[in-house]
């Protein structure tokens, strides 16, 4: 297949550590996808001579199809998010996608409870999916949770509002400890056992952001009884098990 080409058409500065991006395709032909789905973009290639690929989840609708949004973390040494900031009005990046099979098949979420839960940067997946024409009817029966390390992490209560403005359904944002903090998976594990409580087992479920996390969270809810072929899963980073103590919800 003939390679694609996207178009940086608008970039906003939103906080230290993020920027969101909006891109259309160079060709002017509509970028069809479902929300909670993501592209990869070909930043180059490194000093190496090794390409910079990368992974960014959808963060605008899936009803408006001439253009969309993705919210970048700058990560200080990270390669692509130093190239993405970087980029004049106008540039153009080899691209493919849209990707995740999981949230396209139109199957799922089937009907039920569904629980959306995020970590740190997976906060994109969660209001793509939010924003999505498929949850659209479904916000009554979803609960969403984002859990960040800090109110000015990647992305301020503020600005999800606005990118969230219409949806009634807005994300329980919980404060968790660091990346590297050995508590933190326990943490979560905690927090979700005080929200899922007596409610009924999730029918369907998507996990995005750390991938430490999101393992522990999808072993939880398989055993509290959600089908596993009903839980999707991206991690952004962590993607590889760690061999950190596991926790679990303890009952
Ligand atoms: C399906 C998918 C969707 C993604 N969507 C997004 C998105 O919407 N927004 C976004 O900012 N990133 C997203 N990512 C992560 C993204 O693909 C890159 O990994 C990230 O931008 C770092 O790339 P880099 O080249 O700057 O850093 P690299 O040079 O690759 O290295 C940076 C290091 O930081 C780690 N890292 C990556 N992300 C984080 C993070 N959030 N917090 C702490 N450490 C991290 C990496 O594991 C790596 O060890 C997504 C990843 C996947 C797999």
């Amino acid at each position: 297949m003939g390679q694609k080409f996207l178009k940086l058409i608008d970039k906003e500065n939103i906080s230290l550590s993020s920027d969101i991006y909006r891109f259309e395709r160079s060709d002017g032909s509509a970028f069809e996808f479902v929300g909670g789905q993501y592209v990869i973009l070909n930043l180059g290639n490194d000093a190496d001579g090794k390409s910079i690929k990368r992974a960014y989840s959808i963060l605008s609708s899936d009803s408006k199809a001439d253009s969309f949004q993705i919210c970048v973390k700058r990560l200080g040494t990270g390669k692509a998010s130093s190239i993405l900031p970087k980029l004049e009005l106008g540039a153009e990046l080899e691209y493919s996608g849209p990707w995740g099979k999981f949230v396209g098949d139109p199957t799922w979420p089937t009907p039920g409870f569904s629980l959306i839960l995020a970590t740190d940067t997976g906060i994109t997946s969660l209001a793509g999916l939010l924003l999505s024409k498929k949850f659209s009817d479904r916000l009554d029966s979803t609960i969403t949770v984002w859990f960040k390390t800090k109110e000015e992490d990647f992305l301020s209560e503020k600005d999800l509002r606005n990118l969230l403005s219409g949806i009634s359904n807005f994300p329980n944002i919980f404060q968790i400890p660091s990346i590297s903090d050995p508590d933190r998976i326990s943490a979560v594990l905690e927090i979700l056992k005080s929200i899922l409580g007596d409610c009924t087992v999730p029918e369907n479920a998507f996990l995005s952001g750390d991938g430490n996390i999101l393992r522990e969270v999808r072993s939880e809810l398989i055993r509290l009884g959600t089908l596993e072929s009903r839980i999707g899963m991206e991690a952004f980073f962590n993607t590889q098990r760690n061999p950190s103590p596991v926790a679990s919800f303890g009952v």
